[in-house]
């Protein structure tokens, strides 16, 4: 077993992973409504701070930030702290793959705040949101949706404008400057750790980046994609 402090600061235990994790990340139907990773946490978790048998709402009621550190907590123990990559180049004239290794003790981890729910006036209109962090649920939600927009993550964080319900039209109408400053916002309050992975394209220097937890090196190395 294993003991990690998650960034919101909740002390969690974990095991490794198995062959019945194993599975459970190579059904694509899991996969793709992202239960997969779900059921992995909850398989995983051993003790979540004195709650010695977390459920599958607890789970999801941890803080995205949490959640990808569990992961990454996992795949550490599961799997080796060296994650291989292997990054194709965007640039259409060269494509060029791209072998790096990322060292997950390297990564840094950005506690979250006690706050829990925050009010932010929007520069524009005036109005005042109210907002959460993004949890489980929310992540299961927009895993749900048929066509996500650039702003239904965003969306799904507001709680109240002006201490009402938000409603599609609202969000819709919000303008551009409104959104920009309410989307930093939510960046400046967000915590947890950076999976985020840039690097230069060897052949021809164009930029990269990606996130750890999409590369299929992350959860299956050396497995043939
Ligand atoms: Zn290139």
């Amino acid at each position: 077993m294993y003991n990690i402090t998650l960034p919101s600061g909740i002390e969690a235990e974990i095991r490794e992973m198995t062959g019945a994790e194993e599975e459970i990340l190579t059904n694509q139907r899991l996969i793709k409504s992202g239960a997969a990773i779900n059921q992995v946490l909850k398989n995983c978790l051993v003790r979540l701070g004195e709650n010695e048998n977390p459920s599958m709402n607890d789970v999801l009621d941890l803080l995205s930030g949490d959640r990808l550190s569990l992961l990454v907590a996992l795949r550490k123990v599961s799997l080796g702290h060296e994650v291989s990559l292997e990054l194709m180049c965007p640039n259409p004239t060269c494509h060029e793959v791209n072998a790096l290794t990322i060292d997950l003790e390297s990564l840094e981890t950005k506690p979250f705040s006690q706050d829990r729910d925050f009010t932010f006036q929007l520069p524009a209109s005036k109005r005042t949101v109210r907002y959460r962090h993004m949890d489980g649920h929310m992540e299961k939600r927009l895993a749900a949706l048929k066509e996500p927009s650039v702003s239904s993550a965003m969306t799904m964080r507001v709680v109240t404008i002006d201490e009402k319900p938000p409603t599609k039209k609202v969000m819709t109408d919000m303008t551009l400057r409104d959104r920009h400053a309410l989307r930093n916002e939510m960046e400046r309050v967000n915590a947890g750790i950076d999976t985020t992975v840039t690097s230069e394209c060897f052949a021809c220097g164009q930029r990269l980046r990606t996130r750890l937890e999409s590369e299929p090196g992350f959860l299956f190395p050396g497995a043939a994609w």
